[in-house]
């Protein structure tokens, strides 16, 4: 049996071996073993041999030396492993399934989108079907000599932070179910979550506010609050319901069985069919109807961006944030919405004359949630590197 003193030893190697793994991961450029000495306060020894651990393991990777500007050695900067290690996000809405490898420089090595409608779908068969497409990026991967770390499955509903078990997904019409055995990804970790939390985490790159309210919209509507980089989640992991808050007590049913809900006058849907549209049109065919004037459209899009300003400024007097972040379908219909957006929460919100809120368009791309979920998996390899060297 190992000694305590053993044991603790070990313990503190390990940290620091995730202390000298981060320095790399969030450095903004390339960084030296002396850059990692002094960001960290950790010996300089030390630190070579960690890294010589992490570059062995392919969690780091070393660039070409680089002339130093001072005498001595040259610096080799060191940087995240490509394709080495690889975090898969998994996704099912209403009009798409997918799965995505992503690698450890962020960058997503494969991607695989099916178009359908899922719309009071059956679980049963709409997750092997996940499935089916996980297993085919993870043998690819696999091929390549890529170690999967895990996959993150979202889903448009409840999640149970705890259980990972889908209370309610109201426009799939799923409910009460533990969605990762119908993967049928035996041996592989999966974790479950709400597809507007994943989303918003991968919002948290580069400069962004690390604080902030991220709304997505598809057919639902769903957000996240995030505080300082991490996600608050509420008791449960329910909150973030944005689309259920109601706009008019007499307007129309939702999908819920609540009525007048947000989503009903500011989801993809609700949107297209005022704008006179089919109800699955894609986000284009809306963007080309008020682009050329059409007046269903631009009244369809007025109506949205008003009753979503409401719904906002509700959350933002509720919870105080400064920046709203707008994805899904509002990133490509944020020039339409802006302006009605903006002076609803400059009428509404009680602290707007003394700060105005800020409103931007989500930068991490059509399929968010997945590359937020990959990136979850990731940031586990990173918080325990120890397990992957
Ligand atoms: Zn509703």
């Amino acid at each position: 049996m190992p000694s305590l003193a053993a044991a603790r030893q070990h313990t503190l190697r390990e940290r620091n071996l995730e202390l000298v793994a981060r320095a790399v991961y969030e450095a903004p450029e390339p960084v030296s073993r002396a850059d990692v000495a002094s960001s960290t306060g950790l010996a300089r020894a030390t630190v070579s041999t960690l890294v010589d651990r992490l570059v062995a393991g392919r969690l780091l990777a070393e660039l070409a030396p680089v002339s130093a500007q001072r005498a001595g050695r040259p610096g080799v900067p060191l940087v995240p492993a490509a394709r080495s290690v690889v975090g898969i996000g998994l996704e099912v809405n209403v009009d798409y399934l997918g799965a995505s490898v992503i690698d450890l420089m962020n960058d997503v090595v494969d991607e695989r989108v099916e178009p359908g409608s899922f719309h009071d779908s059956n679980p049963a068969e709409v997750l092997p079907r996940v499935g089916d497409l996980a297993r085919e990026l993870i043998a690819s991967a696999e091929s390549e000599g890529m170690r999967v770390a895990g996959a993150r499955l979202a889903l448009p509903g409840l999640v149970d932070a705890h259980s990972g078990l889908l209370q309610v997904a109201p426009n799939l019409g799923w409910s009460t179910l533990n969605p990762v055995p119908l993967l049928g990804l035996s041996g592989l970790r999966v974790d479950v979550a709400n597809e507007a939390k994943l989303a918003a985490l991968a919002e948290l790159t580069g400069d962004v506010a690390s604080s902030f309210l991220y709304v997505s919209a598809d057919v639902g509507i769903g957000a996240a609050i995030v505080v300082d980089g991490h996600l608050f989640l509420g008791e449960r992991g329910w909150n973030g319901e944005i689309g259920h808050v109601q706009i008019d007590p007499a307007g129309p049913r939702c999908g819920c069985g609540a009525t007048g809900c947000l989503e009903q006058y500011a989801g993809k849907e609700a949107v297209n069919r005022a704008a006179g549209l089919p109800a699955d049109a894609p986000v284009e065919a809306l963007v080309r109807a008020v682009e050329a004037r059409s007046p269903a459209a631009q009244a369809a899009l007025e109506r949205a961006a008003s009753a979503l300003g409401t719904a906002l400024a509700d959350f933002v007097n509720l919870v105080d944030v400064g920046t709203v972040v707008l994805g899904g379908a509002y990133t490509t219909l944020l020039p339409w919405m802006r302006d009605d957006v903006e002076a609803t929460l400059a009428d509404r919100v009680l602290s707007a004359p003394f700060a105005p809120v800020r409103v931007r368009g989500a930068v991490a791309g059509p399929y968010a949630a997945m590359a937020g979920g990959a990136r979850e998996v990731l940031r586990d390899v990173l918080a325990s590197p120890a397990d992957w060297v």
